[in-house]
C-alpha cells in the first residue's frame, strides 16, 4: 500500500512540477513514506534521517533548498515527535492527507511554520476524492487502493490507530480507476487494503439506481467487486491483498472457482496455529475455521496456492502453541509466506501483557518456522518444473536478453525472451526451480492479446499448478 501511495504522491506533485527521480542526491524533495508495522521499520527511519540530514547540508551550501518530508504510518504515529527529534525535518504528514500535498508544500516553501509543517489529521474529505484522475503507470502489474484502515483491533497491531477506521471506496470511482490503469498499459491489478475482503463500497448507482432496486443491497462485498472489474477488457488478472479468514465469504471464494482472471493464489494470514494465542490475538476464529476456509478455497479452485502471514513469540506463546502453528502450516501447505517475530507496538493491548518471550526463544522458533515454510516453498516450486505456465512478462531480468515475469501463484519466473514480449502474457515451459524463483522457455511464441487469450494451443497437460484456462 505504500508503493501505491508513493505514487499517487507524485501524481498530486507533477502539476507543481516535480518529477521522480533515482538520485536522491541533490533532490529538490524527499518524502520517505514509512510504514510503522514493526519495531525495526520505524528505527530505520530514523537512521536514514540522519543520512538525509547531510545531502540537505550539501544541496544548502550549493545555494539549494531540500524539503525533507516524512510521511506514511511511522509520521501519523510519531507526529511533531519526529519534528522534535530530527530537525532536518521541514514536513511530516499521514496517510489520510497526502492530498494535500501542494498546500503542505507551499506552507513549507513560504517557512510559515516556524519548527516544521505537521499535518497528521484524518480528515472528513476522502483523499481518493482530491486525488488527480491520471496516474503514473509504470509496467503491467499495478496496485488500486479500494479499501483503508481496520476496526478489527487485533491485540499486536497498529493498523487500527495509524490508518484509521474502515473506509471502502465506491464501486464506479474503483472500476474508473482501473480502467484508467488498463488504459496506460496495466494488465494485472492488484486490489489492495489493510482488510481488503472486508471491503463493502457502495454499488455503482445504474445498478441500484432505480426504484425496483430498492430492497436490493446498495453496497457490494469484494466478490461482487472482482466480477466487475473482470468485465474490463484489456485487464488480464486480478488479485487482491490482505485478506482477514473472517472475511472470506461464499460469493469471495465461489470467484476464485469461476472468474478466470482472478489468480488462483491468495495471501490468507493466520498468524498462529494455537487457538490460545489465536484468541488472545483477537483474531477471533481458531485454526480448524481457517483450515475450513482453505478446504472451501481448494473445492472451488483446486489449483489455488496459498500464502500466509505468522508471528513467533506472541505474549505467553508456549512450546505446545508453537507446535500448534507448525501442524496447521504442515496440514495447509503453502506456496510460500512472510514471517516475524513478535514485536511490542506502543499503544496495542499486547504490549501490556506481561509474559513477554524472550528474544532467543523467538528467533529460535522463527528459524524452525522458516525452515519449515521454505522446504514447502522449494517443493512448491520443484512441482512446476515440466508444467506449462502463462506468466505476465514485467521487467528486464539479472541477465542480458531475459525478461522477469510472474506465474499465476506469484513465482517469480525467468525467460530468455527480447522486450517485445513485456506486458504480454505467454506460455513459459518451467524448466528449473530454484528456493525463490523459476526458469523456463517461452513456448512457440504464444502469446495473449489485450483479450487475454491464446492465440496459438499451447502444448500445456494440465495439472495441479495450471492457471484455469482464459
Ligand atoms: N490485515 C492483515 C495484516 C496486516 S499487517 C491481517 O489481518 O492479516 C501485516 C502483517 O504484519 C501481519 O499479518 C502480521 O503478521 C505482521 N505484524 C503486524 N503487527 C505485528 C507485530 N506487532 N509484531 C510482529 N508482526 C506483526
Ligand atoms: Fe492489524 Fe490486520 Fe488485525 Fe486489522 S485485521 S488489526 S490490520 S492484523
Amino acid at each position: 500500500m505504500n508503493v501505491y501511495d508513493s505514487t499517487r504522491m507524485s501524481d498530486v506533485l507533477a502539476p507543481l512540477g516535480y518529477l521522480p527521480t533515482d538520485q536522491p542526491d541533490g533532490a529538490d524533495m524527499i518524502i520517505l513514506n514509512t510504514c510503522h508495522i514493526r519495531e525495526k521499520a520505524s528505527e530505520k527511519v530514523f537512521s536514514e534521517l540522519g543520512r538525509l540530514k547531510q545531502m540537505k547540508l550539501e544541496k544548502s551550501a550549493d545555494g539549494g533548498r531540500m524539503i525533507l518530508a516524512v510521511a506514511g504510518c511511522v509520521a501519523q504515529a510519531e507526529g511533531d515527535e519526529i519534528l522534535r527529534r530530527a530537525p532536518q525535518v521541514d514536513l511530516v504528514f499521514g496517510p489520510q492527507t497526502y492530498h494535500r500535498l501542494p498546500e503542505l508544500v507551499t506552507r513549507t516553501l513560504r517557512d510559515e511554520d516556524a519548527g516544521g509543517v505537521l499535518d497528521i489529521d484524518f480528515p472528513l474529505e476522502s483523499k481518493f476524492d482530491a486525488l488527480p484522475d491520471d496516474s503514473v503507470v509504470e509496467g503491467a502489474s499495478a496496485f488500486l487502493s479500494i479499501q483503508e484502515g481496520c476496526d478489527k483491533f487485533c491485540t499486536f497491531c497498529v493498523v487500527p490507530y495509524t490508518r484509521g477506521a474502515e473506509f471502502s471506496r465506491p464501486a464506479a470511482d474503483i472500476f474508473a480507476e482501473a480502467q484508467r490503469l488498463v488504459a496506460a498499459g496495466a494488465r494485472e491489478i492488484t486490489l489492495l487494503g489493510q482488510n481488503v475482503n472486508a471491503y463493502h463500497g457502495d454499488a455503482p448507482s445504474l445498478v441500484f439506481g432505480g426504484a425496483a432496486d430498492a430492497a436490493a443491497s446498495s453496497t457490494w462485498g469484494l466478490g461482487r467487486l472482482l466480477r466487475y472489474l473482470a468485465e474490463i477488457d484489456g485487464l488480464e488478472r486480478l488479485r487482491y491483498t490482505t485478506s482477514h479468514p473472517r472475511d472470506m465469504d461464499d460469493e469471495l471464494i465461489a470467484v476464485h472457482g469461476d472468474e478466470p482472471k482472478v489468480m488462483p493464489y491468495l495471501h490468507l494470514p493466520v498468524q498462529s496455529g494455537s487457538d490460545r494465542i489465536l484468541e488472545a490475538m483477537n483474531r477471533r476464529h481458531t485454526a480448524d475455521d481457517y483450515r475450513r476456509i482453505v478446504d472451501r478455497l481448494r473445492d472451488a479452485c483446486p489449483q489455488i496456492a496459498l500464502s500466509s502471514d505468522f508471528i513467533v513469540g506472541f505474549p505467553g506463546e508456549r512450546d505446545e502453541d508453537f507446535a500448534d502453528t507448525l501442524r496447521l502450516i504442515t496440514d495447509v501447505g503453502y506456496a510460500q509466506a512472510y514471517s516475524f517475530k513478535y514485536s511490542p507496538r506502543p499503544g496495542t493491548p499486547a504490549e501490556a501483557i506481561e509474559q513477554q518471550i524472550d528474544e532467543a526463544v523467538k528467533s529460535e522458533r522463527l528459524e524452525t518456522l522458516q525452515n519449515l515454510l521454505s522446504a514447502q516453498q522449494i517443493a512448491f516450486n520443484q512441482s512446476a518444473v515440466g508444467q506449462t505456465m502463462r506468466v505476465l512478462m514485467e521487467k528486464a531480468g539479472r541477465r542480458d536478453h531475459q525478461l522477469s515475469g510472474r506465474s499465476p501463484f506469484m513465482q517469480s519466473v525467468f525467460v530468455e525472451a527480447n522486450g517485445r514480449l513485456l506486458g504480454k502474457v505467454v506460455e513459459v515451459r518451467i524448466e528449473k526451480a530454484h528456493a525463490r524463483s523459476l526458469e523456463g522457455t517461452v513456448v512457440t511464441g504464444t502469446y495473449s492479446g489485450v483479450a487475454g487469450v491464446a492465440t496459438q494451443p499451447s502444448n500445456h497437460s494440465g495439472g495441479p499448478s495450471m492457471e484455469a484456462a482464459s
